[in-house]
This record gives structure tokens, sequence and C-alpha cells, in this order.
């Protein structure tokens, strides 16, 4: 099988349409039409095996991850996804695996209403690059660089199931059967926020993904914005597989140092704090309160109550 043929056996026909694709799949570069009004955004991210994913994970998985990570990232803009780009690198032609990552990357497309609109296919080692664009009204960007001393700060969903998952994907670890199936869904399958994503535009100050674990991402916004925060660890939020799964404290190291999340991480002003949960209600995500930024610039302090928690205690590095 040729670039040509698995490109049109498994690519240019499995993807939703979208009525502002002029040219798609099959020319030199795809065509298409920005609404008035609204800015293009454009991330990418790859995914390379046994860096970005566990060697011998499943093509459907692998297809998911790839888009979930991209839409993550405009999920943190504020941005509404339109459209995608795929470059392939595949040590060899295998259209079982070619079948699962395009079946998957078609049904993701319907779901959240994107189009494939073009790529590229080498081969080489198993990598997947994706670029995904989306749209954003003018001026209403969310980035990390306008948070305001006094904001609370906020995590959507649970924090740590995907690196506790990675812990069983290596067979480091086990847990019970039922919290095994969904931690390796919260590692291999990420939930983008997309729809909290859009919804935040207009209540929060600043936003960003959990793609390294809390403290370094919070950080990214603490010196984007040139404040500081204190970060409540007893006020975490953990999924009930964790709970049931590891001690407290790994827990708590698995939120602030794991990866994997794909959670948005935002700050809201005191008076927009009610307008949250209205905002919320309807995107199908819970969010929690986990700390509160104030004026000392790029300093993090994490509590335990009313106790200072070090982030220098034993075992985190391992976690990093
Ligand atoms: P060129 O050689 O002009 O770059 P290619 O032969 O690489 O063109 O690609 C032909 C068409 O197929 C282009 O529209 C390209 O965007 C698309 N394409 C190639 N690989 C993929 C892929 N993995 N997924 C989606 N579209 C692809
Ligand atoms: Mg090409």
């Amino acid at each position: 099988m040729k670039e040509f043929d698995i490109i049109e056996h498994f690519f240019q026909p499995r993807s939703y349409q979208r009525h502002d694709v002029v040219i798609g799949i099959g020319d030199d570069c795809a065509v298409t039409n920005v609404p008035e009004g609204q800015h293009l955004v454009t991330t990418t991210d790859t995914l390379l095996e046994g860096v970005h994913f566990p060697v011998n994970t499943n093509a459907g998985d692998i297809a998911h991850k790839a888009v979930a990570v991209n839409l993550s990232d405009l999920a943190a803009m504020g941005a509404e996804p339109a459209w995608i780009n795929l470059s392939l690198s595949l040590p060899k032609v295998d259209p079982d695996w070619l079948n699962d990552f395009s079946k998957r990357l078609q049904e993701l497309t319907e779901y959240y209403s994107i189009q494939l609109i073009g790529g590229d296919t080498v081969q080489g080692p198993l990598a997947v690059t994706i670029t995904a664009q989306g749209f954003l009204p003018k001026g209403q960007a969310l980035t990390r660089s306008r948070a305001k001393p006094g904001d609370y700060i906020y995590v959507t969903g649970t924090l740590g199931d995907a690196a506790l998952g990675l812990q069983l994907a290596m067979g480091k670890k086990d847990v019970q059967l039922i919290h095994r199936n969904y931690l390796l869904k919260r590692l291999n399958t990420p939930t983008p926020r997309v729809l909290a994503g859009t919804a935040l535009r207009r209540i929060a100050h600043s936003c960003i993904d959990i793609s390294d674990g809390v403290v370094s991402d919070l950080k990214h916004i603490l010196f984007a914005s040139q404040v500081g925060a204190v970060l409540n660890i007893d006020r975490l939020p953990f999924s009930e597989a964790m709970q049931e799964s590891v001690s407290r404290d790994d827990a708590v190291r698995y939120a602030l140092a794991g990866g994997d999340d794909y959670e948005l991480l935002f700050t809201i002003p005191e008076e927009q704090k009610g307008n949250l949960d209205i905002v919320l209600a309807n995107c199908n995500v819970s969010a929690t309160c986990i700390g509160q930024l104030n004026g000392y610039a790029e300093k993090l302090e994490l509590k335990d109550g009313d106790a200072v928690y070090s982030l220098e205690q034993e075992g985190f590095q391992h976690f990093a």
C-alpha cells in the first residue's frame, strides 16, 4: 500500500465534513474560511511511542490521545475547535492498525464536529503529530498572563488519575480491576474540556491545561502574570479510583507532579464565583477551588490545612 492509497482508503473518506472547508484532503493545501470577527487559533502536539503513550497502546487510543491533547490546548485558550491536520510516521503499513486508528479518528471528528483537512504520511518510528485549529471571538483569548492577585484558582475534574494509570500500564502497580479500567482510560483517552474552555472565556482571568502536573502548570500562570499563589493540597479533587487505590500522600504527589491530566486550571475573580456554577452546569464537568492568587510574584506556597507542605518532601522528584 502506497501513501496515496493509505490516504484515499483510510483518511479522505473518514472525517466529519464542515461547511467552512473549501478544499480538504487531496490537493496541495487545504483551503478554509475563518468567520468574520474571529481569530484563527492554532496548536500542534506530537506523540511519540514510549514517550507520550506506552508501547503497545492500541491504535484507536493513540488517535484519541493525539486529538485530545490538541483540543485541550485549544480549550485552554477558550477556542472552539474546527479543523485538524495529521502527520503520521509509521514503521510499516499495517492495514488493521490504520483501520482502528482512522475509525477512532472519524468518531472523534464527528463527536467534536471537526474536519480532518490534510496531513502527511511518512515511514519512520511511530509518531503522530496533530495540528488543531479553531476560532475565538476577537479579543477574547484566555491567556496565562492576565491572572490577578485575589483570583481564586480552580481545576476541572479530578487530578492525578493519568499518572497513576501510567504506573499501572508500566506494571509498577496494581489496583482493583474496576479502578484499573478507569485509570487506564484516563491515561489513554483523556477528555479535553472543550465546552468548559469556551464557557470560561467570559468569566476567567487566566487559563491553562494541566499536562505536566498542577505545580508546573500553575507556575506558568504565576510567571506569565507575575502573581503568587497559595495552593491548598487538602482541597485537591481525587477520583474514587484514586482514593481507594493509593495513600493520600501518593495521591497528592500524582496530582502535583504527575502528567497527562488534561484538565483545565483557571483563575477567576471573587465576583465571578457565583457565575461559575451556572456556566459549568452546562458543560458536564465539575470544578474545584484549590487555592488563591496573591501579589508575591512567582512565589508558590503549598498548604495542607494550616501547615506548610514542602515540595522537597521525599518522593516528589520520583513522580516528577
Ligand atoms: P504533497 O506531496 O503535495 O505534500 P501528499 O501526497 O503528501 O501531498 O498528500 C496528498 C494529500 O493528502 C494532501 O491533501 C495531504 O494534506 C493529504 N494527506 C497526506 N497524509 C495525510 C494524513 N495522514 N491524514 C490526512 N491527510 C493526509
Ligand atoms: Mg506530503
